[in-house]
């Protein structure tokens, strides 16, 4: 807490600097700066966040005691400049009073300009500009937002109208005019006149004459502004802490509304759309601020040619637009080139692209505010590399403007911005996998199939997916579930496939029965259009349009970039060719996970996968694996010539097996007729292999220990896959991984039929192949004895979604329940399954590493977990040494981005 509670800027000088934005925030930091190199700024004071904290610790009344004399040496600062007097008749200034929190929070909290007005002063400030309109305009819009942001007003009839916007509609009805500028000097005098009797009606308050007074009120009201509700609500979104408070900037009105030499606007130094490195922006002549957002009259361009390429999308022609919408570089040609002189200055000092706010009074140019700007993701990506071009900032630079998360934004298709402000929210759910999507409404595999197979676009939605599920879910656009989080098959699988996916959305009722979604009264049915944004979980009524992501050659650059820096390689989780491709085009140097129980989702694969489940014998289940290894063969030499020269892990079966098997009579009667058996034997078997707990019950190496022929079968169809892709001369490196290792003999005996299989096959065929044996590490146990596993395991790849389930003692399917609960509270900071736990979890990888390593130097660790692909996680990965991270394949750039700035930060 510094005693320095406020600092003052004007005329080329200033108190604060760019860095000081924690206790000025970003808008004060900026003012301030703006003022040290020589940007015209109307001269103030900033009020630091550190008082807002104050504020809420001692009252109100206490901080307007500490504040007093400093606030009053600050107006007379402003005073001095201006030239003119707080509170004069003759010769008036006027404020504006703004918030300005360390992180932007755009409309979030108050503003109020033209502060210092009242009945006499109204009348110096219209001699003084000899513009009566203009003055009663200022009083009537100040009178107004004071009223609403300082004194509460509320809206009092029935259709909820703002009473200031119900009062100026009756005038405008009484006099038979549409728009407020059609207004003249009496009707806003008489609009004054009944705003403040509307005031003192509903508040039994006078509207405050005394300038001094006005300012208090002022300030104190963008203190209170910090804890409104959509403050509140915006900051929960935005991970924003309380504790930062707001800062309160004063400054000299400018006015852009006193005639056609005045103007007002608002520039971005680039495109914030594409990026491009193009001046641009919106302008109005004889305006206030809030008229260039208020839609009541176009805005124009503020370039030429930015002018030209609005008014050919608006079907405007040359003539009529020079004549009618004159871009700002025609219409004030010096004020032009002074504005792009300055935005270039500002751009070049922030070394960023700038979002400003400038004001023209009579000539003169004046900035308002300047902040980095936000753009799309691939705006964010070509404006890093085109910086870093333009010699404006280094290669590191470049790599950690780019948030990862936004990398997404190029890898999937969008919605078009104008219809998602037209569509309908029906429910949310979480944002399982990135995307856009809009089909109609199928609930089960085989109508999905059908809908499809006749041309139409369908989403899948089920209560939650299951295996047999997959076929509907690969034809669908989008899959929508009701139940099941971040891991759930669902979620996994659409990553997997790139598929946009909104999960969790518990709200949906879901009748599988009348093939009805019912939700907040409204009943959807199959067939019905539904949209789903997998980026922010919304679902939408009806169809909403979308568009083909744009990936650009900077893409590749960045990409290129991160390479030269991260020392963490990214793999891949990959079960088929397709994937694995997808992936290598994505930079992925290899697979760093396989899971072949999901190659058997198909057709005849998934019959004879059954059969071997269903098996109650070994040499039954024998017959059955026979089945099934050409299948696995032929998968596996898919994915090895995808992955020609790269490392190629394959885990072993690890289904709860449960999951596996039909459950409706269609499906169970097929089984019976392939195995000669009766439905009621299949009916039996089914049951029986029910678990109260599938996720601990006889999955992952317990299988492959009970039934070691699953783990003969397998190493055999990895081997010789390879081995045959060998003889034509393709590079494969197997890695052979046991899932679900809890106990050092675990492994090993898993290691033992491995190794004598493989042993058996070479000698069958007379050659051999260099491969791995190593295991997942997803149990906490084997985490704490991993120097013991390290003895026989040649690498280690942490199943971050069990070890979390095991560590927390949360199951990952069932987590949705009390989720939302537990974040709301903050009892957790994140979804676990989704964000590496550092704390514990990761604790447990940290230890593991060491271990292992102690007993074998060169032991390879990665992860495989969905944390893989999320760039805290990777940045964790990267500080505990691992070897390398593998995610879906669509998560692979924003990986290796993570991976190249947990380097970079090692460095800084
Ligand atoms: C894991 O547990 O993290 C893992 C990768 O395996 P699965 O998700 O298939 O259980
Ligand atoms: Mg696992």
């Amino acid at each position: 807490m510094t005693e320095k509670r406020v600092y003052i800027f004007g005329n080329g000088k200033a108190e604060g600097r760019a860095d000081m934005r924690n206790l000025l925030g970003g808008k004060g930091a900026n003012l301030a700066e703006m003022n040290l190199i020589g940007v015209p700024v109307p001269p103030g004071f900033t009020i630091t966040t550190d008082v807002c904290n104050e504020y809420y610790a001692i009252g109100k009344e206490r901080v307007v005691e500490l504040l007093k004399d400093d606030v009053t040496k600050a107006v007379q600062h402003i005073e001095n400049l201006m030239n003119s007097k707080f509170g004069d008749v003759e010769n008036p200034l006027l404020v504006s009073v703004r918030s300005g929190a360390r992180a932007s929070m755009p409309g979030m909290m108050d503003t109020i300009l033209n502060l210092g007005l009242n009945d006499e002063v109204v009348e110096g400030l219209a001699r003084k500009t000899g513009n009566t309109r203009f003055a009663w305009d200022s009083y009537r819009r100040f009178v107004q937002m004071y009223g609403d942001v300082v004194l509460g007003m509320k809206p009092t009839n029935k259709d909820d109208i703002d009473p200031f916007e119900a009062i100026i509609e009756e005038v405008k009805e009484a006099k038979g005019v549409k728009l407020d500028n059609e207004l003249d000097v009496e009707d806003l005098k008489e609009l004054v006149k009944r705003f403040k009797a509307a005031v003192k009606a509903q508040t039994g308050q006078d509207f405050p004459t005394d300038s001094h007074e006005q300012l208090w009120g002022a300030i104190c009201a963008v203190f209170d502004s910090w804890m409104n509700e959509r403050a509140i609500l915006y900051r929960k979104m935005e991970g924003i802490p309380a504790e930062w408070g707001t800062a309160v900037n004063v400054q000299a009105m400018v006015f852009g509304n006193m005639g056609d030499t005045s103007a007002t606007g608002v520039c971005f130094s680039r495109d914030a759309a594409t990026g491009e490195d193009l001046f641009n922006g919106e302008y109005l002549i004889n305006a206030q601020g809030e008229d260039v957002v208020a839609g009541i009259r176009t805005p124009q361009q503020i370039t030429l040619e930015g002018s030209r390429r609005w008014a050919a999308l608006a079907g405007i022609d040359e003539e009529t637009r020079a004549a009618k919408y004159p871009s700002m570089e025609e219409a004030m040609p010096e004020i032009y080139k002074e504005l792009d002189a300055i935005q270039t200055k500002l751009e070049n000092h922030y070394r960023d692209m700038q979002d400003m706010e400038f004001t023209v009074q009579e000539g003169k140019l004046w900035f308002l505010q300047t902040r980095n700007g936000k753009r799309t993701g691939a705006a964010m990506v070509k404006i890093a590399m085109d910086l870093l071009r333009q010699g404006m900032i280094d290669e590191k630079t470049a790599i950690m403007r780019v948030e990862p998360n936004k990398l997404d934004e190029l890898l999937h298709p969008i919605f078009a911005k104008e219809a998602l402000a037209k569509a309908k929210v029906i429910a949310k759910g979480l944002p399982a996998s990135p995307g856009a999507a809009c089909g109609r409404i199928v609930f089960f595999a085989d109508d999905a199939a059908k809908w499809a197979k006749d041309g139409h676009k369908v989403i899948m939605v089920r209560i939650e997916t299951s295996p047999e599920d997959l076929a509907g879910m690969q034809v669908a656009e989008g899959i929508l579930t009701a139940r099941g989080g971040m891991t759930s098959h669902a979620a996994v699988v659409a990553r997997g496939m790139g598929k946009c996916c909104v999960s969790g959305a518990g709200m949906l009722n879901i009748n599988y029965k009348e093939r009805t979604i019912e939700v907040d009264g409204l009943t959807l049915k199959e067939g019905d259009f539904i949209s789903l944004n997998g980026t922010t979980g919304q679902v939408y009524e009806g169809q909403v349009t979308t568009k083909a992501a744009e990936v650009s050659g900077d893409f590749a650059d960045l990409m290129d970039l991160c390479n030269k820096y991260s020392r963490l390689q990214v793999r891949t989780n990959a079960d088929t060719p397709h994937d694995a491709q997808v992936a290598r085009n994505f930079g992925a140097v290899g697979i760093g996970l396989c899971r072949t129980e999901h190659m058997f989702f198909e057709g005849e694969k998934i019959k004879a996968m059954r059969e071997m489940i269903l098996a109650e014998t070994s040499q039954e289940r024998q017959k059955a694996l026979q089945k099934i290894l050409p299948y696995q063969k032929e998968d596996f030499k898919g994915i090895f010539r995808a992955m020609d020269g790269y490392p190629v892990t394959v885990r072993l079966l690890d289904p709860p097996l449960h999951e596996f098997v039909p459950h409706d009579d269609k499906g169970q009667q097929e089984m019976a007729d392939a195995m000669h058996v009766s439905l009621d034997y299949i009916r039996k078997r089914v049951e029986s292999l029910k678990e109260q707990n599938p996720m601990l019950g006889h999955r992952g190496c317990r299988l492959g220990n009970t039934y070691p022929e699953i783990t003969q079968m397998q190493t055999r169809a990895i081997l010789s896959a390879a081995l045959e892709l060998k003889a034509e001369g393709i590079n494969c490196r197997p890695e052979i991984m046991v899932p679900l290792t809890g106990i050092r003999y675990e492994f090993e005996a898993q290691e033992k039929i491995i190794r004598e299989e493989a042993d058996k096959l070479f000698s069958e065929m007379n050659t051999s192949i260099e491969y791995k044996v190593g295991t997942m590490i997803e149990i906490p146990r084997a985490a704490l004895t991993a120097d013991r596993i390290a003895l026989h395991a040649e690498f280690f790849s942490f199943g971050t979604n069990d070890l979390t389930q095991m560590t927390f003692g949360y199951s990952r399917d069932d987590i949705a329940s009390f989720l939302p609960i537990y974040l709301e509270k903050k009892i957790l900071k994140f979804d676990p399954f989704q964000v590496l736990d550092q704390n514990g979890v990761g604790q447990l990888i940290k230890m593991a590493t060491e271990k292992g390593r102690s007993v074998r130097p060169d032991l390879k660790c990665g992860i495989c977990g969905e944390h893989g692909g999320e760039p805290s996680s990777v940045k964790f990965c990267h500080r505990v040494g691992l070897n390398y991270v593998s995610c879906s394949p669509f998560r692979v750039p924003i990986a290796r981005l993570a991976a190249a700035q947990a380097a970079v930060e090692d460095t800084l």
